[in-house]
């Protein structure tokens, strides 16, 4: 089968944080037509949006996969489904959340999903762990390394923590 590299980032505010970053990776993992490759720190990062919400911790993921992106796209979408189903509050934020960041050779704006992902460059939390393992890809033409030494710089509460998670430990 033709193996793609794709990124994906996740990101988790609610109960253990950890274990659902954990979890979803484990089932990424354990699909058929995919592989996690690897595997940035864990990053603890203030909520967007609305206030009274847990901090989140994100990471980026490289995966290896046979699947096309929007396969790829109903694989995050079951998982983060599966894991929403432990959720404590019916509205809240959620356990879970997986997009796909960018897909090797796919460029795409279709209406369920856009690659590289609108915010790919917009989100400290999306292109500091990014640029651990990924510091060469581009979205027309600029760089995630470049962006993510700017976001270092910036105010925002985007720590890098001493934790990167391991598949099936
Ligand atoms: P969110 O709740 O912010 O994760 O947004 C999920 C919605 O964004 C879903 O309806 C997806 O169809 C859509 N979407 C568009 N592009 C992407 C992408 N690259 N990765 C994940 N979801 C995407």
């Amino acid at each position: 089968m033709n193996q793609k590299k794709a990124y994906l980032s996740l990101g988790s505010n609610i109960g253990d944080r950890l274990h659902f970053l954990k979890q979803a990776t484990n089932r990424l993992n354990e699909h058929g037509q995919m592989t996690v490759m690897n595997i940035s720190s864990v990053y603890e990062t203030a909520a967007w949006g609305f206030e009274n919400q847990n901090d989140f911790y994100n990471m980026a993921v490289e995966m290896s996969t046979s699947l096309s992106p929007e396969a790829l796209l109903e694989v995050c979408q079951s998982i983060e489904i599966e894991l929403e189903r432990v959720r404590d509050i019916h509205w809240g934020p959620r356990t879970i959340d997986i997009d796909i960041l960018w897909y090797e050779n796919v460029e795409m704006d279709h209406e369920n999903l856009t690659i590289p992902h609108k915010y790919l460059l917009e989100r400290p939390f999306v292109t500091l762990p990014l640029t651990e393992i990924a510091p060469d890809v581009s979205v027309a033409g600029v760089k995630v390394s470049t962006v993510a030494a700017h976001h270092e710089k910036a105010k925002e509460k985007c720590l890098k923590l001493n934790h990167v998670i391991n598949v099936h430990t």
